[in-house]
């Protein structure tokens, strides 16, 4: 799969400001697709994806925090407890650094790939990777979370980022 990297949506795409859409049913090809944001996920040496950060508008999202690869549609935080700030990345805000405030424990309610329910208890990182990509798919990101300064910072490195992609691209 060499030199065929899959491409991410970055900040300013408006799929990624887009609230995505619950699923009937996983069908084939909804099943494919989680599948491919796997591999784009391990490709990108991310522990997590959500849909349409891939240009989809679909409540679908991967984790794999190294325990396992979970594959989620529609999942839901049905129970909050406790709080923890951890220092997060996104694959669609490049060299961004965040830390966001997040509940330390959440249960998961979900479908997995073969529309069986899946009930999900987490806490800690595998938590906190399961509220960041829940906020992808209300079209929620780390930037949000920043403060003023921190904004910025992120502003100017994704124009130098934009800035480069244009001059590599020629
Ligand atoms: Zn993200």
């Amino acid at each position: 799969m060499l030199g065929t990297r899959s491409k991410i949506n970055i900040l300013g795409d408006p799929i990624l400001r887009k609230k995505a859409k619950p699923l009937q049913e996983v069908t084939a090809e909804y099943r494919k697709l989680l599948s491919s944001m796997a591999a784009s996920m391990y490709e990108h040496s991310g522990i997590g994806l959500a849909a349409p950060q891939i240009g989809v508008g679909a409540r679908l999202i991967v984790v794999d925090i190294g325990e396992g690869l979970y594959k989620l549609a529609n999942p839901k935080i049905v129970k909050r407890q406790g709080v923890q700030s951890i220092q997060e990345g996104c694959l669609s805000v490049p060299g961004a650094c965040v830390k966001v405030r997040r509940s330390r424990r959440v249960w998961i309610e979900a479908m997995d790939e073969n529309n069986r329910p899946l009930k999900i208890e987490a806490k800690d990182l595998f938590a906190c990777v399961l509220q960041h990509e829940i906020d992808h798919l209300e079209g929620k990101l780390i930037v949000d979370y920043a403060s003023l300064l921190e904004k910025l910072k992120i502003r100017r490195k994704l124009k130098e980022l934009r800035k480069e992609a244009r001059i590599r691209k020629l």
